[in-house]
């Protein structure tokens, strides 16, 4: 009798979970998440587009609910970013990083793991000494971190700037993100101080179609090596695209060509087949 009771029990927790989950707006599944830490990374390998060698990775967010399904980054960054939980939510993404790959950070020096910030974020910079905490003891380096910003994250472009200062000088890259799908591109990447450059699969979409790639993924291209900024193509789909990256010298790719973004256990698997030796 007595495990039946277990049984019942247990489902009836199960209920009432679940009862009290119907109830709640996305709000508020969303603040009940976060304390739950229903949050996971999936990571992107990112590849050297010469040796193939996997240099690093993007960790990207994933709401992986209790019942089961997974809830996309378009839904829920947008309602964290509005409701000011944005900023919970990166802290939980260094947490997965240093809980998944601490590891594999170790032991390849090489390998770095790049972060997606929100103007949030960028405006108070409370990020950067949370990591310095977070990573402390655990043998990675604040090199090995990369962090991301894309347009919208400047709208406080002196508060941004001052936090990008602030980070490179602990030792992160700085990356503008979706570079070129803003209005003011040109200008941020004028007034911050930047290391990378991420060309948006916008740009990478156009190549090879319709025999005309469009001239301004060459001009961006051009532009990043002129202004010594490392250049990751992002959404990589073909070998052609990938052709042209490689002939134009650009160094780093990531897309589905190479990989979808993984779960952390095949990421490390993804990782050890294609290091360096
Ligand atoms: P993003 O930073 O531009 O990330 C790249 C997105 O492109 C990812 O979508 C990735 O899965 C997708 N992608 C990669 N390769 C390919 C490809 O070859 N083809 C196509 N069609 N798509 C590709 P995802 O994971 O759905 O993320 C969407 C956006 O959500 C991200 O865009 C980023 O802006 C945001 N995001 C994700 N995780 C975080 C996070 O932890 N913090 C913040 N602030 N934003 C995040
Ligand atoms: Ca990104
Ligand atoms: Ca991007
Ligand atoms: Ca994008």
């Amino acid at each position: 009798l007595l495990p039946v009771a277990g049984l019942m029990a247990a489902s009836l927790v199960a209920l009432i979970t679940w009862l009290a989950r119907r109830r709640l707006s996305p709000l508020g599944e969303l603040e009940l998440a976060l304390r739950n830490r229903e949050f996971v990374a999936h990571y992107q390998p990112i590849i050297d587009i010469e040796t193939g060698i996997c240099v690093g990775a993007e960790a990207l967010a994933r709401w992986r609910r209790p019942d089961g399904t997974a809830v996309r980054p378009d839904f829920f960054i947008p309602l964290a970013e509005e409701n000011g939980l944005i900023g919970a939510l990166t802290n939980q993404m260094v947490e997965a990083v240093i809980r998944d790959l601490a590891p594999v950070l170790v032991a390849d020096r090489s390998l770095h793991i790049a972060l997606n910030l929100s103007a949030e974020d960028l405006v108070s910079g409370r990020v950067l000494a949370f990591i310095q905490q977070a990573i402390a003891g655990t043998g990675i380096r604040t090199e090995q971190l990369w962090l991301e910003a894309t347009e919208r994250g400047f709208i406080d472009i002196e508060a941004a700037r001052a936090t990008i200062i602030e980070a490179r000088r602990l030792g992160h890259s700085v990356a503008i993100d979706d570079f070129g799908t803003g209005y003011s591109s040109l200008q941020y990447l004028q007034r911050l101080p930047l290391d990378a450059l991420k060309i948006d699969k916008a740009f990478v979409e156009t190549i090879g179609r319709n025999a005309a790639t469009s001239p301004v993924i060459g001009h961006i291209i051009d532009m990043a090596k002129t202004l010594d900024l490392h250049i990751v193509a992002e959404g990589i789909e073909t070998e052609e695209q990938l052709a042209y990256l490689r002939e134009r010298g650009v160094r780093f790719g990531q897309g589905w060509l190479f990989s979808k973004p993984l779960p952390a256990g095949e990421f490390v698997a993804f990782h050890r087949r294609r290091q360096h030796e």
